[in-house]
């Protein structure tokens, strides 16, 4: 790497952590290696082809915590430019991977062959249907794409948190949901059609009345393999309901093998198998997804309470009264994001087991509102919160409890000590085994040291952004040990004004 390039990361981190170490690697000054560019120039043109080391370094880093260098970056313009690349990559026994964004969290998009630039020159949309449908090029940003429906009172299903960056084509490949679509609206349930290319060079569209026929005869293996594994399935009574059952809920974990039963032919499978591929089985050149109404009437209310078990109590009453989004922040969220705006001083002397849920009702027609404003309060008026709250139907204050919301992820990786690496991972339970879930997975943060702290430093608002050290401990006798029922860290005295700097333990013996 040439010292033009390596910062100085001793001068921009703390002096109390060891800077992570920056440093490319020495082969990469050069960039590509001249046989890959001269080649790839030669394919597809001077300007599509990315090799300087400043390139192979923007492209090594998306929005996970991992960095992996491509060898050469290339933006290829048509159909037949990626089918090329995917043949030379072939020949030459180079891995090939497709990025758009880079918003993925677990490092889909990075590569260490030829990175395919799938937005650049990829985007496009076209209103069908006075925006029943629209059909979609996978570079488009989500939200443009919405902004396309928005007049036609439609937007799409997938509504991940990131939709100001996220594209389509990430958002089919990562099968990427949000805090209203659940399993009902993803690009598995509205994607109507898909264009997409295979490493053959095999370029199908689904809409096509002939695709079927085309997929079998240009890919009989596939095709075969495909039936070969359903028919595997289908004769596996426990493996079905197991695969029921797995996608009854949100899943995004590997291929959606829910497709081999839900589609009956080899198009019909591997059309929905491509949704949360990830990349790996084709690139996607065009979608045609059925939209959802925009509805424009909104109640939205961000109630705490005093626990995980109330607030968890609350939703299943809440969403069978129609609410379309019923959010859940436990205390450790609403900590991470103390003094952002709009987020209210008086939250930071919230107990521990303080939880909250941000609900919205989403209608047609104020006449529809009206009745889910009644249905919300009958559930408000049976629940016992730690604040006085209600639905609120003011735009600017549910934009302001979503910006809370949404924040979330970029606050908690803001706020974790330099040095360290934020990793996110989806959680599914069903809706009666959340709250016992949710305390669960509380559990196990402790066990593995994260984020249980007694002492906070004075300096650089360490408490605002909970840089601590666990200093104080209970020792107890093991026959009291035995009787223990609760041991809980009390944050409320740290928050409070002119605090001192450890704050209490408070353990419960019975
Ligand atoms: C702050 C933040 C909030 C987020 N919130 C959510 C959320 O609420 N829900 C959620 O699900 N995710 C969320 N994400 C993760 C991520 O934004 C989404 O999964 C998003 O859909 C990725 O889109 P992208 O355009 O960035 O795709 P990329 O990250 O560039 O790529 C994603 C995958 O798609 C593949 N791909 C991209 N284009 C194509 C193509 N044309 N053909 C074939 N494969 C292709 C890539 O190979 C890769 O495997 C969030 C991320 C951040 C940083």
């Amino acid at each position: 790497m040439l010292t033009l390039l390596q910062p100085c990361t001793e001068r921009i981190t703390p002096v109390e952590h060891k800077p992570t170490h920056d440093r490319a690697p020495e082969d990469l000054a050069l960039g590509t290696p001249l046989w890959l560019r001269d080649d790839l120039v030669e394919i597809l043109g001077k300007e599509q082809v990315h090799s300087r080391v400043i390139d192979l370094v923007k492209y090594a880093t998306d929005a996970s915590p991992y960095r992996m260098f491509p060898k050469v970056v290339v933006t290829p313009r048509t159909v037949d430019e990626v089918a090329k690349i995917f043949t030379y990559a072939q020949e030459k026994r180079l891995s090939v991977t497709i990025r758009s964004a880079g918003s993925s969290l677990s490092g889909q998009s990075q590569g260490d062959g030829i990175l395919i630039d799938a937005r650049k020159h990829w985007v496009g949309t076209k209103v069908e249907d006075g925006g029943k449908r629209l059909r979609v090029r996978p570079g488009t940003v989500l939200f443009r794409a919405n902004l396309a429906l928005h007049p036609y009172g439609y937007r799409l299903g997938p509504d991940p948190a990131s939709s100001g960056v996220a594209t389509v084509g990430g958002v089919i490949a990562n099968n990427a949901s949000g805090m209203c679509c659940g399993t009902i609206e993803n690009s598995y349930k509205t994607l109507e059609s898909i264009s997409f290319l295979l490493p053959s060079g095999t370029h199908i569209n689904t809409a096509d009345s002939e695709a079927e026929n085309q997929f079998n005869l240009a890919e009989p293996d596939l095709a075969a393999g495909l039936m070969e594994i359903k028919a595997e399935i289908d004769r596996d009574e426990a493996l079905a309901a197991r695969l029921k059952k797995k996608y009854s809920i949100k899943n995004t974990t590997g291929y959606h093998m829910g497709a081999f039963l839900d589609e009956s032919t080899p198009l019909g499978i591997f059309r929905k198998l491509l949704v949360g591929s990830e990349g790996t089985l084709a690139f996607i050149s065009e979608g045609v997804f059925e939209t959802v109404p925009d509805d424009k009437f909104r109640l939205t209310a961000f109630l705490v309470f005093p626990d995980m078990h109330s607030a968890c109590a609350a939703v299943a009453p809440f969403i069978a009264h129609g609410a379309v989004a019923a959010e859940l922040s436990d205390r450790g969220c609403l900590r991470a994001v103390e003094g952002k705006p709009g987020v209210p001083d008086r939250w930071k002397r919230l107990p521990g087991e303080a939880t909250a849920l941000l609900v919205e009702f989403r209608e047609p027609s104020p006449v529809r509102l009206k009745e889910a404003a009644a249905a919300a309060q009958s559930v408000l008026d049976g629940l016992e919160l730690l604040e006085k709250a209600e639905f609120t139907q003011d735009p600017h204050l549910a934009a302001q409890y979503w910006t809370i919301r949404s924040g979330l992820l970029p606050s908690i990786g803001g706020a974790r000590p330099s040095g360290t690496s934020l990793i996110l991972e989806d959680v599914c339970f069903p809706p009666d085994k959340l709250a016992h879930g949710a305390l669960d997975l509380q559990k196990l943060f402790p066990r593995h040291g994260y984020g249980q702290f007694t002492f906070w430093d004075y300096f650089r608002r360490a408490f605002e952004y909970n840089r601590g050290i666990r200093i104080d401990h209970f020792l107890l006798l093991p026959e009291v040990a035995k009787r223990l029922l609760k041991c809980e860290i009390d944050r409320t005295p740290r928050a409070e004004e002119k605090p001192l700097d450890h704050t209490p333990i408070v353990i419960e013996i019975v």
